[in-house]
């Protein structure tokens, strides 16, 4: 049975800021060089702030068994995931590299994604792993720039 999406959680493709990133790479990196059979993400954020779907969804709140996606193991039936193109330096060291039109896309997905599904809560990877991923300080931006409410800020 599908379970209701809980969460809509933020990635970065860990990739030097400035590079762009297509739907082909994300391909080559999860089904090729994983070997996964399907990709991480649902929608992929473009540097010049250009949404693009990755993984067909619908607008119901149940996350069916083809619109999950590999983002983060253990809550990938309850969640969806969205990724933005960057999140280091030219040395691959964390960086915050949203672009400014990439804030705005980033901005109104999650208020879109909340007015959608308003018991959701929005995350960073990190919330759930120690890891960097997605690189930027998710929770002030959510409060401060997307003002969230907080009940839909992990
Ligand atoms: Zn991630």
């Amino acid at each position: 049975m599908p379970k209701r999406i809980e969460y809509l959680v933020i990635h970065c493709t860990a990739t030097p800021e400035k590079r762009p990133v297509s739907r082909q790479d994300i391909e080559r990196w999860h089904l090729k060089e994983r070997g996964w059979d399907r990709l991480g993400y649902s929608d992929l954020i473009h540097l010049d702030g250009r949404l693009e779907n990755l993984t067909p969804y619908d607008t119901d709140s149940l996350i069916e068994q083809h619109e999950m996606t590999w983002g983060v193991k253990g809550i990938n039936a309850i969640s969806r995931h969205v990724v933005y193109a960057g999140g280091t330096d030219a040395y691959g060291r964390p960086k915050d590299t949203l672009t400014p039109a990439q804030r705005e896309t980033l901005k109104d997905y999650v208020r879109f994604m909340v007015r959608r599904y308003p018991w959701i809560k929005v995350a960073g990877h990190n919330f759930f792993v120690r890891k960097a991923c997605p690189c930027f300080d998710w929770r002030k931006f959510l409060r401060e720039e997307a003002r969230l409410p907080e009940k839909n800020i992990a």
